[in-house]
């Protein structure tokens, strides 16, 4: 019987992946990882050591916590000073400090907890109904952060608040959509990327054929991996050969997992509570149709109106380059403040603060 852990890990496969990759002689190429996991993957494993230099591996914004523009975290942390509110979050936006007008770290999460702020850690979206049927008389707000992965369990939460008549569980949306990003990141000649390693969690809910567009449209190949050391060197390594070889097309390594047509229950789910909007990236800027939000029919769980809250691009904390890295224009290491003024104890931008950021992995790993 297969064992997907061990399998994907076997010491033997692994090493001789490893002299196929220090071995690579093709032309120079850019691999941009799109999503936190495999960065943090690629690093734990030891997988940049093995590049030779013809392979470059540029981090992408597939963090969502890195990505929660600055206004966002202001408005939850404005929130959660409101007597009547309960806030419920996953435990990595607690740390992500909010950006005082002038540019100067500002509170966080975190710091109004200490403070006496209500504000507990979730494990699901789904825990929060059960803290809104135990509070009655408060009004309990989850903040909605991630990209197609966990959208269609906090649609799930919506749908149960609703036919449960839990009128005071709303959620603040901030999750966003991969493909969108990648259009914009696709026609950036500075970045020039030559291929993409796809996300295979996104991808078993999308599925691959949201990919075929990048690929016949900007004519950047690309593959859906897992996040095991065989998925991620396979990938690389299929990749790069596509790449030489000018074959633009999108492959599945991940085929245990993602399919061609992606989850359809979790998308229908997705798609009855939320509908695509215009989105702000955090140092990127606003993407057409990249972002998610509630629609009118649940619009007593989106926390945007039940607060009439707004939502304007804010200031990005003086000196953070998370921007730049999270283009993969830059590397942490070419930001001022890393491991200065920075550090995932005590974080300047949100790259360093959740554990897929990729200024996190750089510090925790050195680099290499
Ligand atoms: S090291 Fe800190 S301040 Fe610099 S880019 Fe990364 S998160 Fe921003």
């Amino acid at each position: 019987m297969n064992n997907f852990i061990d399998d994907f890990r076997n010491s033997e496969i692994a090493r001789k992946m490893g002299s196929m990759l220090s071995s690579y002689r093709g032309r120079p190429v850019t691999i941009m990882e799109v999503c936190g996991t495999h960065t943090m993957a690629i690093f734990r494993y030891g997988i940049r050591a093995l590049l030779p230099d013809g392979i470059r591996l540029i981090s992408g914004p597939g963090c969502p916590v890195c990505v929660t523009p600055s206004y966002y975290v202001h408005a939850a942390v404005t929130l959660s000073q409101r007597d009547d509110v309960i806030i419920t979050t996953f435990g990595d936006m607690m740390r992500i400090p909010a950006t005082a007008g002038d540019g100067s770290r500002g509170e966080s999460l975190l710091s109004r907890k200490a403070q006496g702020n209500d504000i507990r850690i979730v494990y699901s979206p789904l825990d929060s109904l059960k803290i809104a049927a135990e509070n009655p008389g408060k009004k309990v707000v989850f903040l909605s952060v991630g990209f197609e992965t966990t959208v269609p369990v906090i649609a799930l939460s919506v749908l149960k608040a609703n036919e449960a008549g839990l009128d005071n569980f709303s959620v603040l949306s901030a999750n966003k959509t991969v493909p969108e990003a990648l259009k914009v990141l696709s026609v950036d000649s500075e970045i020039g990327v030559d291929g993409y390693l796809y996300p295979g969690h996104v991808s078993a809910i999308i599925g691959t054929g949201f990919y075929d567009e990048i690929a016949e449209r900007y004519g950047i190949p690309g593959i859906v991996a897992g996040f095991e050391p065989l998925d991620v060197m396979h990938a690389i390594i299929s990749l790069a050969s596509n790449i030489n070889n000018k074959k633009i097309v999108v492959e599945n390594q991940y085929c245990r997992v993602v399919t061609r047509e992606g989850n359809p229950v979790a998308l229908e789910k997705m798609n009855e509570v939320f509908e695509a909007r215009d989105a702000v990236w955090r140092g990127i800027g606003c993407i057409p149709g990249s972002g998610l939000q509630v629609r009118d029919k649940y619009s007593k769980h989106d926390a945007w109106k039940v607060f009439d809250l707004r939502q304007e691009a804010g200031n990005e904390p003086k000196g953070c380059l998370c921007g730049e890295v999270l283009k993969g224009k830059r590397t942490p290491k070419d930001c001022g403040l890393f491991g200065k003024a920075c550090t995932p104890e005590n974080p300047v931008g949100s790259c360093m603060v959740s554990s897929e950021g990729t200024c996190a992995a750089y510090y925790k790993y050195g680099g290499i």
